[in-house]
């Protein structure tokens, strides 16, 4: 059996470092955020069912305006529960045929909102990284341009970082490593998972 590890760690934390390591050790990764993306892909039937609730500028050339839907459930809390409620069982299908496919001994659930999607009812295991809030604003900012205010917008949208370690059985701390170090510290992991 295929064991389901799930990766997560608020915004910055460098889950997407760590991912991209354990990748290189031919770890196979679902990433929950591609998966998203992939049910809103142009083409899927989805599409209409959400242009028939927000209206034809919902879509230009088939493809999803992100900007205005962003606009349509930004303040409307009806809008975002509607829209999540058609499209989380369609993303946590497919995440779950996803995870169906993997042979090796574990395969990596990759999702910044594991435990807030209750996608941790998938994994056996999961991974949290960890980063002092300081550096997580620091890095996050760093990286894409975003303002402070926004980032700590975001940061208190995630469960805290308190109950997100509370809920993992494995925690890298992404504060004083050099990447290299990261880098070392999957590979152990790795090693202890494949143990499991
Ligand atoms: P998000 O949730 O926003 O996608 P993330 O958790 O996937 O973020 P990364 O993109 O992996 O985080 O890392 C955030 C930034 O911090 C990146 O620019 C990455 O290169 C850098 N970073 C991560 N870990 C380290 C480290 N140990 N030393 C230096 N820089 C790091």
């Amino acid at each position: 059996m295929t064991l389901i590890i799930g990766l997560t760690g608020g915004i910055g934390s460098g889950k997407s470092t760590v991912s991209r390591y354990f990748s290189a050790l031919k770890v196979e990764v679902v990433d929950a955020d591609i998966v998203a993306r992939q049910v809103v892909a142009k083409g899927q039937p989805v599409l209409q069912q959400i242009k028939s609730h927000f209206g034809k500028d919902v879509l230009i050339d088939g493809e999803l305006n992100r900007p205005f839907l962003r606009e349509k459930i930004f303040k409307d809390d009806a809008q975002r529960i509607w829209l999540n409620s058609v499209l989380h069982p369609l993303i946590n299908k497919k995440i779950r045929h996803d995870l169906s496919l993997a042979t090796g001994k574990y395969v990596l659930l990759e999702a910044p909102l594991l435990f807030e999607n209750n996608l941790d009812d998938l994994t056996n295991y999961n991974i949290v990284v960890d980063i002092d809030p300081v550096l997580q604003v620091k890095r996050a900012s760093a990286r894409d341009g975003v303002s402070v205010k926004n980032i700590k917008a975001i940061i208190n949208k995630q469960i805290s970082r308190i109950e997100r370690i509370k809920r993992a059985d494995f925690i890298i701390v992404n504060n004083d490593l050099s990447l290299r170090d990261l880098e070392c510290r999957v590979v152990d992991l790795d090693k202890q998972l494949r143990a499991l």
